[in-house]
């Protein structure tokens, strides 16, 4: 028999997991998906859920100073394995974005407390990082940028929802005081490890028709606005030689992005394109585009952006047009760490018969706690439709058991790691 048609440990029930989640969705739903968002009363009644599955547990569980719930399982040594997700979702989210990590971290602790008798050769943690999703003020990765201390205060403390309510006001109603919350940075001292499972919300495992992978990092960022300034003139008197097209400029980056992407084997989107005057009969005076570029790679991301502003300036002169570039975000690649990649492949090989590395395009918790120095790894489950943010997020069930199979391999493999350390 090939070790991957042997079942999980015994002490593990992956089925319990599934069960547990459609628990969660009964609780948290509607007709149009999940409805956890972060600080809300749902929200809230998550939380409460959770504390009362881990209750059952000889475990310690608090909030910290961000907001962070930790649960945490004492080994022999303090150093500790971390294991997070998010409870909260998007306003119409799926079933399983963020809450599978934390169900799985459940039924892990569980395992581990068993098969130790309460008391595992390194400490434990499971956390729920606050308002992942952003979904409410527009700035994703609260919880674990707070802890990880990149959180920008004086942006943050600006944050405005829909509803004229700032973030400072709404982590107040939760107990949670906004100036103190990178004092939750003191919950890392001891982290030796970080690992979180997610489903993967796009669609490469689904087309190699894998159910795992191990993730190599998240993706770095470059976001621009590159405007191209023309001139105005008549559409019927102007002929087309004497034109200071602004969009003919513009235009000519959308196969170029196509062509750097491929060539770097990165990601560039365009996302965005707005022109002035913007009236049927002008030629385009300025026209405004976005550039959001992203790799792994922070020496390939680099050359890509000089591409792309190489191109435009050739495009620019050409059409007799200027361009300025003015940017708009950026973050660094995160890669993960080299051994905890070849521990979860190895988990996903043991547990499937084969694996699958890949970098994560959308961030995660999980680049923020890499960001501080902290060895870190995800694994990915396939999505169906390699869709997520979406009601119909969905992942067939044999694959929910699998990846609470692999992943509890994985939190055994990095104990010993951490206890070779
Ligand atoms: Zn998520």
């Amino acid at each position: 028999m090939p070790s991957h048609e042997r079942g999980g440990n015994p002490l593990l029930e992956p089925r319990r997991t599934i069960a547990e989640l459609k628990e969660l969705r009964q609780l948290t739903s509607d007709e149009n998906g999940a409805q956890r968002v972060a600080f809300t009363p749902r929200w809230l009644a998550a939380r409460d859920w959770l504390r009362r599955k881990l209750g059952t547990l000889p475990v310690e569980i608090h909030t910290d100073a961000a907001g962070n719930l930790w649960t945490t399982l004492r080994g022999e040594s303090d150093r500790a394995l971390l294991i997070g997700g998010h409870m909260d979702s998007v306003p119409n989210g799926g079933w399983l974005d963020g809450c599978l990590n934390v169900m799985a971290g459940v039924e892990i602790l569980r395992r581990i407390h068993a098969q130790y008798r309460g008391r595992p050769p390194v400490t434990v943690r499971l956390v729920d990082w606050a308002d992942e999703e952003g979904a409410r003020f527009g700035k994703s990765l609260f919880g674990s940028s707070a802890c990880a201390g990149s959180l920008n205060m004086g942006e943050a403390r600006g944050l405005k929802d829909k509803d004229g309510i700032t973030l400072p006001d709404a982590l107040k109603a939760v107990g949670v005081e906004f100036e103190r919350v990178k004092d939750s940075g003191a919950e890392l001292e001891n982290a030796a490890a970080y690992l979180e499972l997610h489903i993967e919300q796009g669609p490469v495992l689904l087309d190699l028709d894998l159910p795992l992978g191990a993730v190599l990092g998240t993706f770095g960022v470059e976001r621009h606005a590159i405007v191209f300034h023309g001139q105005a003139a008549h559409s019927g008197s102007t002929p087309m030689n004497r034109r200071k097209d602004a969009f003919l400029a513009a235009a000519k980056m959308s196969p170029e992005i196509y062509r750097i992407a491929g060539k770097h084997g990165g990601v560039c989107t365009i996302g965005s394109c707005i022109t002035k005057p913007g009236i049927v009969t002008s030629v385009v005076e300025e026209c405004r585009i976005t550039l959001d570029q992203r790799h792994l790679d922070a020496a390939a991301l680099a050359q890509m952006l000089e591409e792309a502003k190489a191109a435009a300036a050739r495009f620019a002169g050409e059409g007799g047009v200027r361009v300025t570039w003015e940017r708009l975000w950026q973050i660094a690649p995160r890669p993960f760490h080299p051994e905890l990649i070849a521990l979860c492949d190895a988990a996903i090989e043991e547990t499937c018969g084969i694996s699958h590395r890949l970098p994560s395009g959308p961030l995660h918790d999980a680049a923020e706690v890499a960001g501080v120095g902290v060895p870190t790894i995800m694994m990915f489950v396939q999505s169906l439709h390699g869709i997520s943010h979406n009601k119909i997020e969905d992942t067939k069930e044999e694959h929910l058991e699998l990846c609470v199979q692999a992943f509890d391999r994985l939190a055994e493999r990095t104990m010993a790691w951490i206890a070779r350390q």
